[in-house]
């Protein structure tokens, strides 16, 4: 691998939905930066009905166009020997897989009182099982290589919430969660897993967005964070938020809280010191379970 931690040439990126929006802009940018890439889309409706797969070609004539390399493929991501058989064309025709940018995605919006289970299954299905397929057909071939990077795409739905997206949300704060565990498990293969969190005109967000907001959110604002990510200077367990140019880091923190001596563990203590409990002050990232556990019980100690 080179030097030049955001040259890609040699690497291999496999990126899903890149037949249109955010996706096509990351497979163009990697591609111009010297990877390799599968170009991965079902090309299907924002809703995720019908399937075409001139989405996914017609990205690579335009990477081929300028010099580059690519392959189509037109798997469905929750098709699982779809997806295995993506990963063995990829090594097939390239010999490795260095990247996978999970981004393919639906939306089928309804305020809870109003969604059919079946709308929350599928979006469910396409954002968090679709990933999970993706992550597991390239992880032992990461694991073997020693190195992997994988983007996760979650939103400021699925960290924050939003109206009407309790499918979306959930499905892209299960991202958040899956990142978490894998980064673990990665780290001693060097396989970083970090989130994307973008806001982007696209044609997912074009008709609940107004002309003005959507030229700000301009999509290609979105590519460089997801190319840090792809690099080999990539933070592990990161969740970049990115929108109009700015960048910030969204982090989960706990505070220090309250330890209540045995026999004052009462519903009544509980609301007496909420304010201490949600106070914010020394509030800190946990970064395992098991050192937020150990947390607790140092508390415990000190009391
Ligand atoms: P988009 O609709 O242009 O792109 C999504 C792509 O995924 C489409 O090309 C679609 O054909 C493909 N796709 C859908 N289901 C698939 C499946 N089962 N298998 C393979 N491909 C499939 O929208 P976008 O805005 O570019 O979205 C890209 C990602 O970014 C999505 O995960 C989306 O949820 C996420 N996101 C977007 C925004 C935003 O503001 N645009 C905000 C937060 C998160």
């Amino acid at each position: 691998m080179t030097q030049d931690t955001m040259n890609f040439a040699g690497q291999v990126a496999i990126i899903t939905g890149a037949g249109g929006g955010l996706g096509r802009l990351y497979a163009l940018e990697l591609a111009a930066r010297g990877a390799a890439v599968v170009v991965n889309d079902l090309g299907g409706s924002v809703d995720g009905s019908g399937s075409s797969a001139t989405a996914a070609e017609t990205v690579v004539e335009e990477i081929k166009a300028t010099g580059g390399r690519a392959i189509a493929n037109a798997a469905d991501v929750t098709d699982e020997a779809a997806v295995n058989a993506m990963v063995a064309e990829a090594v097939e025709a390239f010999g490795r897989v260095d990247i996978l940018i999970n981004n393919a995605g639906i939306l089928r919006d309804k305020s809870f009182a109003k969604m059919e289970m079946a709308n929350w299954n599928k979006v469910v299905d396409v954002h968090l099982n679709g990933a999970a397929l993706c992550t597991k057909a390239v992880w032992n071939v990461m694991k073997e290589q020693g190195y992997g990077r994988i983007i996760m795409t979650t939103s400021p739905s699925g960290i924050y919430g939003n109206f009407g997206q309790a499918n979306y949300g959930a499905a892209k704060a299960g991202l958040w969660g899956m990142m978490n565990t894998l980064g673990l498990e990665g780290a001693k293969s060097n396989i970083h897993v970090n989130c994307i969190a973008p806001s982007a005109g696209t044609r997912m967000t074009e008709t609940i967005m107004d002309a003005g907001t959507l030229k700000m959110l301009a999509p290609e604002n979105i590519t460089p964070a997801v190319v840090f990510l792809c690099s080999q200077a990539a933070p592990t367990r990161k969740v970049l938020v990115a929108a109009a140019g700015t960048y910030t880091l969204a982090e989960m923190v706990e505070t220090q809280g309250i330890h209540l001596a045995e026999g004052d563990r009462t519903p009544e203590a509980i609301a007496a010191n909420w304010g201490r409990i949600s106070d914010r002050t020394d509030a800190e990232p946990v970064n395992s379970a098991m050192e937020g556990v150990a947390k607790l019980v140092k508390a415990m100690a000190n009391a």
